[in-house]
C-alpha cells in the first residue's frame, strides 16, 4: 500500500478532475491525504481520502472578490500570494511529513506549498495540471507571452525579497520559476489530450496526458426547442451583469432555448422578467446541460471548455483572464470555436450564427472529443502516480 499526499488551491477547477484519481487511489487500497480548504471537504472524503484543512493558513479566506479576479490577472500579486502561503503552511506541513511520511506528493501546479514542502523534504513529486501543461514554446499561445512576463517578474527587487524568504525557511530554491514552472524531469500529469495541448512535443515523457475528467451527469435536462444554447462564465470572475444583460438581448427574439448560468455573485431577479425560452440559474449541472447543447458561451476555463468538446459543442468564447485567453486561442487554432470580437448582443448573434453556418466548428469539437475518449483518463493519472511511489517512493506497491 502507498502513502500519497495531495495539494490544491481552492478552486473547483483545480480540484474537482483530482477527485476521481483520489478515487480510484483509494479504490485499489491506497491511502490518500488531501489538503484543501473546507468547502471542498465533503468531496474529498466522498472519494476516499483524509482531508487536511487549509483554512486560515493564506491570506484567500479574505479575499473580496476584487481580489480573486486580480490573481488571475496580476501575475505579481498571484505569486506573493503563493508564497504567503508557502510561508504561513511550513511549519504545519513539515511536521505532518515526518509523521505521515508519504511516498509521493501530489500537487496542483498553483498549490506551490505542496511542490515546495516536497523539494525541502525530498519526498518523490508529482504535479498535476488542470490547465495546459507549461513552458517556454505552450506559453506563447498567452496574449503577452506568460514566459515574458516571469521573466520580468524574475527580474523585480521584491522577486529576490520572496526568495530569500523561502530560502531562509529551508526550502531550495533559487527563483520564482522552480516552483512556478516544471522542468523536463518533473513528473507531471496534465488533464488533456496530447492532440488539445499545444506543442506535446515539446514535453518529455516524464509528462501524461490523461485527458480531462468529467464527472457523470446528476440530473436529465429536458431539451425544449431543436437549438439549446448554454451561458456560463464560470465560479471565479463570473460577476459579468452587462454579458447576461447582452446575451438575453441577443436571444430574446431568436427560436431556441437558453440556458444562462450565472454564478452565486448575480441575482437571477436583476435580469428582469425574461422570455419562456430563456431559464437563468445561479448554478447548473453543466454535464447535464451540455450533454444536449448545441453551442457554449463560455469564458474559456480550462474544465468548461474540455467539458463542452467533451460533448463535441462547439464554443463562442469570452475569456476573462491570461489563462482563459490561450485556452481560447487553442481552441480557435484548432478551428472548434469562435472568440467574441465585442461583447456586446450584435457580436454575440453574429458568432452563433456563424458557427451554426459553418459545419467545421461542430466537426472539429468532435475530433477533439474523440481525442479526449482515447486517453487513459483517472485510471492513467493513479497508475502513474504508483509508478513513481513504486520507483522513487519508500513503499513496496502494487
Ligand atoms: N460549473 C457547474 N455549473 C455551473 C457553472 C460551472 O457545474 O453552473 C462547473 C463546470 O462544469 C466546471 C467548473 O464549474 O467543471 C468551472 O471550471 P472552469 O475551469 O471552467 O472555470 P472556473 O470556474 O475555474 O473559472
Amino acid at each position: 500500500m502507498s502513502k500519497i499526499v495531495f495539494f490544491c488551491i481552492p478552486a473547483y477547477g483545480h480540484t474537482n478532475p483530482t477527485l476521481n484519481v483520489v478515487r480510484e487511489l483509494t479504490a485499489r487500497g491506497h491511502q490518500v491525504w488531501y489538503y484543501s480548504y473546507e468547502t471542498f471537504r465533503e468531496g474529498i472524503e466522498a472519494a476516499g481520502a483524509a482531508f487536511i484543512s487549509c483554512d486560515g493558513y493564506g491570506p484567500e479566506q479574505n479575499f473580496t472578490s476584487e481580489d480573486t479576479a486580480r490573481v488571475g490577472r496580476d501575475l505579481t500579486f498571484s505569486i506573493q500570494i503563493l508564497v504567503d502561503t508557502t510561508l504561513a503552511l511550513d511549519a504545519k506541513v513539515c511536521s505532518d511529513m515526518a509523521r505521515l511520511k508519504p511516498d509521493c506528493v501530489v500537487a496542483d501546479s498553483m498549490a506551490v506549498w505542496g511542490k515546495a514542502a516536497a523539494m525541502k523534504l525530498g519526498i518523490p513529486f508529482v504535479s498535476s495540471t488542470t490547465t495546459f501543461a507549461f513552458n517556454r514554446y505552450s506559453s506563447k499561445i498567452m496574449p503577452q507571452s506568460l514566459w515574458q512576463m516571469l521573466k520580468m517578474i524574475l527580474a523585480l527587487p521584491k522577486s529576490n525579497h520572496l526568495i530569500r524568504r523561502l530560502r531562509d525557511k529551508g526550502y531550495p530554491v533559487r527563483n520564482v520559476l522552480d516552483i512556478l514552472q516544471n522542468d523536463a524531469s518533473i513528473h507531471t500529469i496534465v488533464y488533456t489530450s496530447p492532440e488539445f495541448q499545444p506543442c506535446t512535443e515539446t514535453f518529455s515523457d516524464k509528462y501524461t496526458f490523461v485527458g480531462p475528467s468529467v464527472r457523470p451527469a446528476a440530473e436529465e435536462i429536458r431539451k425544449t426547442r431543436d437549438i439549446l444554447i448554454y451561458i456560463s462564465m464560470g465560479t471565479v470572475v463570473n460577476d459579468l451583469l452587462p454579458f447576461y444583460r447582452n446575451c438575453i438581448t441577443a436571444f430574446s427574439d431568436m427560436e431556441c432555448q437558453v440556458i444562462l448560468s450565472v454564478g452565486r455573485l448575480v441575482p437571477p431577479e436583476v435580469l428582469g422578467k425574461l422570455p419562456e425560452h430563456i431559464s437563468v440559474y445561479q448554478s447548473v449541472d453543466q454535464i447535464a446541460v451540455l450533454e444536449k447543447a448545441d453551442i457554449f458561451l463560455s469564458h474559456c476555463g480550462m474544465n468548461s471548455v474540455s467539458e463542452s468538446l467533451y460533448f463535441g459543442v462547439p464554443l463562442v468564447m469570452y475569456p476573462q483572464t491570461a489563462e482563459q485567453q490561450g485556452v481560447a486561442e487553442r481552441v480557435s487554432q484548432l478551428e472548434a470555436g469562435l472568440k467574441l470580437k465585442k461583447a456586446d448582443a450584435a457580436a454575440i448573434s453574429e458568432a452563433v450564427h456563424q458557427i451554426f453556418s459553418d459545419p467545421k466548428y461542430k466537426q472539429n469539437a468532435g475530433r477533439i472529443a474523440e481525442s479526449f475518449r482515447k486517453c487513459p483518463g483517472a485510471k492513467g493519472a493513479a497508475d502513474k502516480i504508483l509508478q513513481v511511489c513504486r520507483t522513487e517512493g519508500r513503499a513496496v506497491s502494487s
